[in-house]
């Protein structure tokens, strides 16, 4: 059987010969990728990640969560808040860990599980991570990951419930991805960290084979930008399809990044084709706080290419973005997937868009796991009251859990700044929501 992929370098073209998903060149030291040898292909089932099997490298194992088939939802009540009328959010939420990376993980997990390993070692700073020991977890393959300080901690929760063996080092996902490489060929483990498996990006391209099939060819898709990996492979997925004959013309791609952490948007405005240096990232939202976007060169190929832009929004316009799209659309968005919808708010984008173009924000991971968006709920101004309500009721939990006690007894322990009807009172809500429970 002649093969599907072929594994070559994306700067010097030399084909990489080793059978495994290597992700650097050893004659020029470039990016490693998949390349889809077929004239034509037919996918058959329902629409899931696994329909997509015949554009995927082959594996002869199958991990699956029942990824993929995601919905593409229309957002008229937040079109209407926003000027635009034909908008629509893919999300990637409903994946089985809540975002995106599910997609890459599946593909990833049956590729070490179809090579018999049973220790893979992944570094990750949210996401992928809490992806991957999920996988790994269906199949009884040990998990180790390197995290930064930092990680999320519904994202720290969910890898210790998959019960990965986690390692902190240093505070940059540079700094775990180098100690990843470490472990790989000090270990002998499978390599399943986004950055150093292409298998990755060939996970995430089904996203704009499903986009395509779901409702055609939107005039713009809009993405985040961390490693710039996701921009590439939605991109590579529309070229793959205009190649094989399933779509005639591609979307525009519009890449959005934090303002504290831009160096492929800065690159896109200055006219640069590699991204720009910076020190360090200054962004809340940890999904795309990425200094060094090993994709950053591919992903301004990608916007040149289809014609599209990069923008960067603050990390308060993307929090105010998630509301929107929670209080309007009923889905949960973490800061990094709310950033697209934040660049339709900006001017740049404003004037470059047509109000009736049809528009597809990606939405790619769960606002539940993250910490900045608690912190910011609990934060909010318009209710201060609620913060110290709360604040008395565990106070109060916490005299009750000692042992047997009384109103007053509590009123006492609690101090004399508040009355003992308040005390009361806060028992009788204690009581109803105790009932609720
Ligand atoms: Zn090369």
């Amino acid at each position: 059987m002649s093969p599907s992929h072929i594994l070559e370098c994306i700067d010097c073209r030399t084909e990489n010969t080793s059978g495994n998903p290597d992700t650097v060149c050893d004659q020029c030291g470039g990016l490693l990728e998949y390349r889809l040898v077929a004239d034509k292909v037919r996918f058959t089932g329902p629409i899931t990640f696994w329909r997509y099997r015949p554009v995927l490298p082959r594996v002869t194992e199958t991990v699956s969560l029942g990824e993929g088939g995601t919905p593409l939802q229309r957002a008229d009540r937040l079109a209407g808040s926003l000027h635009f009328k034909n908008l629509y959010l893919k999300d990637e939420t409903r994946n089985p860990t809540n975002s995106f990376k599910d997609r890459s993980a599946a593909l990833i997990a049956s590729d070490a599980k179809s090579r018999g390993y049973d220790n893979i070692v992944c570094a990750s700073n949210g996401n992928h991570g809490a992806s991957i020991s999920a996988y790994a977890a269906k199949e009884d393959i040990q998990c180790n990951l390197v995290v930064p300080s930092g990680v999320d901690m519904g994202k720290l929760a969910q890898m210790l419930m998959y019960d990965a063996k986690i390692v902190q080092t240093g505070d940059s996902i540079e700094e775990a991805i180098a100690r990843a490489r470490e472990l790989e060929s000090e270990m002998d483990w499978y390599q399943a960290t986004t950055e150093l498996n292409p298998l990755s990006i060939e996970g995430l391209k089904t996203i704009s084979y499903e986009l395509v099939e779901q409702n055609n060819v939107p005039d713009y898709v809009i993405s985040a930008m961390g490693s710039g990996a996701t921009l590439h492979a939605l991109w590579k997925g529309f070229k793959e399809m205009k190649r094989l004959g399933i779509i005639d013309t591609a979307p525009r791609m519009i890449g959005v990044q934090a303002e504290g952490c831009s160096p492929i948007s800065k690159a896109f405005s200055e006219g640069s084709n590699k991204p720009v240096k910076i020190n360090q990232g200054e962004t809340e939202a940890s999904a795309i706080r990425v200094a060094e976007p090993i994709y950053g060169k591919l992903a301004l190929e990608a916007l040149k290419e289809s014609g599209g832009f990069a923008v960067s929004v603050s990390d308060e316009a993307m929090l105010d973005a998630g509301k929107e799209i929670a209080r309007n659309e009923g889905i949960f968005a973490e800061p990094a997937s709310s950033a697209p919808v934040a660049s339709l708010q900006t001017d740049y984008i404003k004037n470059r868009i047509d109000h009736d173009a049809k528009i597809v924000c990606l939405v790619t991971s769960s606002g539940l796991k993250t910490d900045d968006i608690l912190r910011n709920v609990t934060k909010r101004k318009k209710s201060p009251r609620l913060g110290s309500r709360l604040a008395t009721k565990e106070r109060i939990l916490r005299i009750i859990n000692q042992g047997p006690t009384y109103g007053y007894a509590i009123w006492k322990t609690l101090g004399a700044d508040m009355t003992i009807g308040a005390v009361y009172q806060h028992l009788t809500d204690l009581e109803l929501s105790l009932i609720h429970i």
